[in-house]
């Protein structure tokens, strides 16, 4: 049988000690990684701002309503929102500064006209408001819409109501609750004690390179939004803080090291040139949970890059899988796939549960392709190789919008 590894790093508390009988650590595994504990307490937000047009002003007071009657509080003076509905103008967008890469910062704009290139028009809007999310209002003769802009460039349409508005603003909360309970896993604690002889990778780290050029020869690695070209300096600087990148980047790989950790692509890096260890590619060596941090162990005498916001789901996949030999994940889609549910931002301790609970169910864990909603696909594979000639002409490059 299996023999799982517990997945508490340091004992502290009553978490799952390293010496109990390997029998329970299947049932303890399960148990640690649960999300009922941490999802029962429904999410504190606040509203920052104040609404200017008429549209906007009915919208927010709609999302109040919505998300009291859904059991979450207003937070706390002094105390930071998990949730902020930040209101604000399009010509002047002002930023909500976090004071924790723990809040989400969902944005609402009220503009006078749809332009015929929805994105180009919000995306700068949804990154100089520094947002997680934004709400895009439109209003024309054919009526009133909410555009629901995420930053993988993913846009979601909901007209709004004549009449309706209970079922209207039932749909936003529906698109809004899996940012209002969620637990980002997005922290690092870097260990400068990376073997030396790893230093400068080894074959499985070439091979991860390998892939990286195929992923970029198979244009699977758009572009990244210019937002250098959008931001001032400080935003950059903000940006670069709360997301830890430089340019909002796309996709993944990772591939195992040993029974216990594993390769990955660092964040915000560009992964058609996967090459320096601490830089490019970090090694994973475990998760915090009480700090909802990722462990990395990197080369001394180097500035490490964060790793990746996946890094939490990858984990849960090795750990519980040893026939799992590497992972990618892109933003294209395949057809007859099993797909999550909830669209759960990236990053999140909830994503990267729901993608463990699909990967469990299929046939074979170790080679599965399973679909993320509105974002694009996870690919186990006994090895990058594997998932390369698995998917080979298999991609479709638009991700379908649900
Ligand atoms: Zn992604």
């Amino acid at each position: 049988m299996l023999v799982w590894m517990p997945p508490i790093s340091s004992a502290g508390g009553g978490g799952p000690r390293r010496d109990e009988d390997p029998k329970n650590q299947g049932d303890l595994l399960q148990t640690a990684l649960t999300p009922e504990s941490r999802t029962a307490r429904r999410t504190t937000f606040a509203v920052n701002g104040s609404a200017t047009d008429d549209l906007q002003k009915w919208f927010v007071e709609g999302v109040e309503r919505e998300l009291l009657g859904h059991n979450h509080a207003r937070s706390e003076e002094g105390e930071s929102p998990e949730l902020v509905i930040n209101v604000i103008d399009a010509a002047r967008p002002r930023p909500f500064r976090r004071n924790s890469q723990g809040t989400f910062v969902v944005s609402v704009v009220q503009v006078e006209h749809e332009a015929d290139d929805l994105l180009r028009a919000a995306y700068p809007v949804l990154v100089r408001s520094l947002s997680n999310l934004l709400i895009y209002l439109t209003k024309n003769e054919a009526g009133a819409k909410a555009h629901f802009v995420t930053l993988e460039q993913g846009v979601a349409t909901v007209p709004l109501p004549d009449g309706d508005k209970t079922r209207f603003f039932a749909e936003v909360y529906r698109r809004l609750a899996p940012l209002a309970s969620t637990r980002l896993v997005i922290n690092n604690v870097f260990e400068a004690n990376l073997p030396e002889e790893l230093r400068d990778g080894n074959a499985t780290t070439r091979s991860m390179y390998e892939a990286s050029l195929w992923l970029d020869r198979m244009n699977l690695l758009p572009a990244a939004f210019p937002i250098a070209e959008i931001l001032d300096e400080r935003d950059m600087m903000h940006v670069r803080r709360l997301f830890g990148i430089g340019g909002l980047s796309y996709g993944n790989l990772s591939a195992r090291h040993d029974r216990t950790s594993f390769w990955m692509s660092a964040r915000g890096v560009n992964k058609g040139n996967l090459r320096e260890i601490g830089r490019d590619i970090l090694l994973i060596t475990d998760y915090v949970p009480e700090d909802d941090a990722m462990v990395v162990s990197v080369p001394s005498g180097i500035e490490p890059r964060a790793a990746s916001v996946d890094s939490i789901e990858h984990w849960m996949l090795y750990r519980e899988h040893p026939g799992i030999g590497a992972i990618m994940h892109v933003h294209a889609w395949m057809d007859g796939i099993d797909s999550t549910l909830v669209n759960y931002p990236c990053g999140t301790f909830e994503l990267a549960n729901e993608v463990s609970e699909l990967v469990r169910r299929q046939p074979d864990p170790s080679r599965t392709v399973i679909g993320l909603r509105n974002h694009g696909l996870t690919i186990t594979g006994t090895s990058l190789e594997d998932i390369i000639q698995r998917i080979d002409g298999k991609l479709l490059p638009t991700v379908p919008m649900m």
